[in-house]
């Protein structure tokens, strides 16, 4: 039988074939201990991975995030991109994993870099998030390309720096050398540990202020020679609950944002300082009395498609002008410490579709449009790159992302291998 005319049951039966290549790639990946920070055996894993995809006839390229937070020689930010040309030119499909894991933590009963495979289901760190996925998504490809060697367009798969601290190591620096300009790149799958049956097209913004208010030191005995900046950051938290906080549960979004409770405007209190320095454990001295001079405020604001990013930091403004008008002697100051505008890819985008329609033919149900709480390397596709056809789709159970003992199940990595090669024949028109 001519490989084009593989029907889809048989295609679908050549991954189920690689079900052992995909358990041992998953937990070779998850052997190479990737921790972020400090950004450990990076170069490691990008060189792994370059040399499995060659075997594929992929060119390979390594970029290293010079200068970019965390690169050092002993910690260099490697990436690797890699892209296999078809026969004749046309869409580019990439998938984009980050290849870094947060720190192990406490409570673990299985070894977070043993990769055991107990149960059907693989453990350790980054099997959930999101090496399982990445190993997915390599299995697809490679299925893919042998079964149809005469595919037009191009498939891209990168391991990518630093997404768990942000991606400027990563993503946003190979978006800025061009690696996802939509002349180079058209569709971009991203398998971050959603559920193998949920599309996520997105993600809500993010503000993050410091504000600081200012006060006057003087003797603790004698407070009023002083002004207390702690106490102008009381009048300010004040009015954080008495308007603030009531208006933002208002602000309900259309966005299908998981969990529910995400599915509005929310801030967290990200830290709060004011006066003396905490002391250094193992001090055993006193406290000096002295009213402090300054109060500083770390908060962490998400935002709805719905809202204006300039009303998001209007708001605050708002209400310390507010307080200004109240207190005689409050004055503050606030900067800004990192701004992400929410994004949402389209339902009828062509990458949205095709994955959807993969659901359906593998799962046998209607697949779930979800857009995430918090950010993730989308937000430099999206802004940096202006690649807007770009979901998050990949096997794994969000809630095991970053706990102790988390794990991929093997029946999930292999439904998602099928909907991800099924999508590339789909999107590459084999
Ligand atoms: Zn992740």
């Amino acid at each position: 039988m001519e490989a084009a005319e593989l029907e889809q049951e048989s295609f679908l039966d050549l991954i189920e074939a690689r079900r052992d290549a995909l358990i041992a790639l998953t937990r070779d990946l998850i052997r190479m201990p990737t921790l972020n920070p400090p950004g450990e055996a990076y170069l490691e894993i990008c060189e792994y991975l370059a040399a499995r995809l060659k075997t594929r006839k992929f060119d390979i390229e390594m970029v290293r995030a010079y200068g970019t937070p965390g690169d050092s020689d002993k910690y260099p930010r490697w990436n690797v991109i890699a892209r296999r040309e078809g026969r004749t030119p046309g869409a580019c499909v990439h998938f984009n994993s980050h290849i870094d894991v947060v720190e192990v933590g406490h409570g673990w009963t299985t070894d977070p870099f043993g990769g055991e495979l107990i149960d059907g289901k693989i453990y350790g760190r980054g099997s959930c998030d999101m090496k399982g996925g990445l190993a997915a998504s390599i299995i697809a490809a490679e299925v893919f390309i042998d079964a149809f060697p005469e595919f037009n367009g191009a498939i891209e798969i990168s391991g990518t720096a630093d997404e768990e601290t942000g991606g400027y190591g990563g993503v946003a620096y190979l978006a800025e050398k061009g690696f996802f300009d939509p002349e180079r790149v058209q569709h971009v799958i991203i398998p971050e540990p959603l559920n193998k049956d949920r599309v996520c097209l997105g993600h809500r913004g993010v503000w993050w202020a410091e504000i600081e208010t200012h006060g006057h030191i003087a003797h603790g005995c004698m407070p009023f020679l002083g002004d207390c900046a702690v106490r102008h950051m009381g009048a300010v938290l004040q009015e954080f609950e008495t308007s603030l906080y009531p208006s933002l549960a208002q602000k309900h979004t259309a966005m299908p944002v998981v969990p529910e409770g995400a599915r509005q405007s929310t801030m967290n209190i990200n830290s709060m300082h004011g006066g003396q320095a905490e002391p250094e454990p193992g001090f055993t001295g006193f406290p000096s009395a002295c009213v402090p001079d300054s109060c500083r405020l770390v908060l962490d604001r998400r935002y709805i498609i719905e809202e204006d990013p300039e009303e998001v930091r209007q708001e605050i403004i708002d209400i310390l002008e507010k307080v200004q008008s109240e207190r005689e002697t409050f004055s503050y100051d606030i900067k800004e410490l990192w701004h992400v505008t929410p994004t949402m890819t389209d339902e009828d985008a062509p990458v949205v579709r095709s994955v959807a329609k993969s659901i359906e033919k593998v799962l046998d149900k209607s697949p779930e449009y979800v857009v995430s709480p918090g950010t993730y390397d989308q937000k430099h596709i999206d802004r940096i790159g202006k690649l807007k056809d770009c979901i998050a789709y990949g096997p794994g159970i969000l809630d095991l992302a970053h706990q102790p003992d988390e794990y991929v199940g093997v029946d999930d990595m292999v439904d998602s291998t099928k909907v991800m090669a099924l999508s590339l024949k789909d999107l590459l028109g084999a």
